[in-house]
């Protein structure tokens, strides 16, 4: 998470998300030729001249309502100039320059950060005459490049690097890239992401709408709670009602995937009036296996009226989310606000969790009870004998048991040793990984 960040701003449609899979060389960014409907924002590692950063996508939100876009693009410079170390502003080159880029450049230019003006779609080299017209943003020397192609993007990272060096060197570099704890809100379509997302973010970034076939993209968003960092990566990205609902669901699943893959804390949200689906459960297994921290929040808690049914839901979840006992369930209304506080507050305890360190004494202190009270293992005359215990990995905490005879230890064991390790040491919302391995 100290990596430098670069974050690429433009309006919809320039190629943001061209150019950061071209740079990123990494086809993770779903690109689709309909205008927002799957368009996500995403983060990737890239390394140049041997300097690592973070880049980000800083998607856009499709929308037809005016004013709530203008207000989503300012939004996203101020963003990128608060956050990020180096920005790269992107244009189209075949459109040239309308108002929304110029509000955007009147807000780069008062910021602090080196600004570079990419003009893309220049898919033809050496034509530089098109090129006049975007002097007067303000922003210096624009730099050609074509996504598409990849002309001209090894000149604009060579001048990234140069500014990244400079920024690391100031020391400035690793600590404003801090995007804080990354907490992914998923679930499935419906369930209430982008309304639990608005209610974390203070509404501004995300929009949440009725109409059906509205397109909506992943959004993530840098907020600061109590003084700490987030970012909230709203996976809802996808639309209802719509001829493409099979892209949809796809690209859905795809994207709650991805946002697990760089979470500390996965957030599922659950339809408290309709329970669990089956792609809720593959969603937290998920997670689960790549080893992220998790709590389930059931939403839209004030549909379901009267103690027994709330009872009910919560035990019929319980149930169907065994294999994730360890995440907490916090019962909220995204729509009225109410709970939502818990939330920031099982996230900071999940995430503290995942990244929690236990002393190898208090590890063996705890590992001599088990022996003494514990039950035998034993396989004919072979008995399992451990010895020792210590913590080999964090984030999430990862346990290795030296023993006489790994062979042995079978996953009603482990699954014992892990509650045992559970109810000394407190893991909630965190996975652990246990490992054995020989020693006499
Ligand atoms: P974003 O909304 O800014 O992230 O834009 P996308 O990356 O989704 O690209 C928008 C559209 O522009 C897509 O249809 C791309 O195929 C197209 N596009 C992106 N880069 C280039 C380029 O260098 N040349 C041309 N001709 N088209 C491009
Ligand atoms: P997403 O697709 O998961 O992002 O879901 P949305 O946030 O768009 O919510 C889907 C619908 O459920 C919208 O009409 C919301 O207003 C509604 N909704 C979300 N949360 C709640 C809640 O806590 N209570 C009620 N009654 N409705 C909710």
């Amino acid at each position: 998470m100290s990596l430098p960040l670069v974050a690429v701003v433009g309006r919809p449609n320039v190629g943001k998300s061209m150019l950061v899979n071209r740079i990123a060389q990494a086809d993770e960014a779903i690109v689709h030729e309909m205008r927002g409907v799957t368009r996500d924002r995403s983060y990737h590692v890239a390394d140049w001249n041997g300097v690592k950063f973070t880049l980000v996508d800083t998607g856009g939100i499709e929308m037809g309502d005016e004013d709530a876009f203008q207000a989503s693009i300012r939004h996203q410079a101020f963003t990128a100039v608060a956050q990020a170390d180096v920005i790269v502003f992107l244009v189209d080159g075949r459109a040239g320059i309308n108002a929304d880029d110029e509000e955007v450049a009147r807000i780069l230019r008062k910021g602090d950060k080196p600004v570079l003006l990419a003009v893309n779609k220049l898919d033809t080299p050496g034509r530089v005459d098109e090129m006049w017209e975007f002097y007067q943003l303000g922003l210096g020397d624009p730099w050609p490049v074509s996504a598409i192609h990849g002309h001209g993007t090894g000149d604009l990272l060579d001048e990234v690097v140069v500014h990244l060096r400079a920024a690391i060197e100031a020391g400035s570099g690793a600590q404003v890239a801090d995007a804080g704890v990354n907490v992914a809100i998923i679930g499935r379509p419906n369930a209430g992401k982008s309304s639990l997302t608005n209610k974390l973010t203070d509404a501004e970034r995300s929009i949440v709408s009725d109409v059906a076939g509205t397109t909506r993209d992943a959004i993530d968003s840098f907020v600061t709670h109590e003084g700490r960092p987030y970012t909230i990566v709203d996976t809802a990205g996808l639309r209802r009602k719509s001829q493409i609902d099979e892209d949809v669901e796809y690209y859905g699943f795809v994207r709650a995937m991805r946002a697990i893959d760089r979470a500390d804390v996965a957030l599922l949200v659950i339809d408290g009036t309709l329970g669990l689906t089956d792609q809720d459960q593959r969603v937290a297994r998920f997670a689960a296996d790549r080893g992220c921290a998790m709590a389930i929040i059931l939403n839209k808690w004030d549909l379901v009226e009267g103690p027994e049914a709330k009872a009910e839901v919560r035990e019929r979840i319980a149930d169907r989310l065994m294999f994730v006992r360890y995440a907490p369930v916090v019962a909220i209304s995204a729509l009225t606000g109410k709970n939502v506080q818990r939330v920031w507050d099982v996230v900071d305890k999940a995430y503290a969790s995942f990244r929690s360190t236990i002393s190898t004494s208090q590890l063996n202190a705890w590992l001599a009870e088990v022996r003494e009270f514990g039950h035998t293992v034993s396989h004919g005359k072979a008995v399992l004998r451990m010895k020792y215990v210590t913590q080999t990995g964090t984030e999430p905490p990862e346990f290795t048991f030296f023993v006489n005879r790994p062979d042995l230890v079978d996953d009603n064991f482990e699954r014992y040793l892990e509650n045992r390790l559970r109810t000394r040491f407190d893991l909630e919302g965190t996975p652990v990984r246990l490992k054995f391995k020989k020693k006499d």
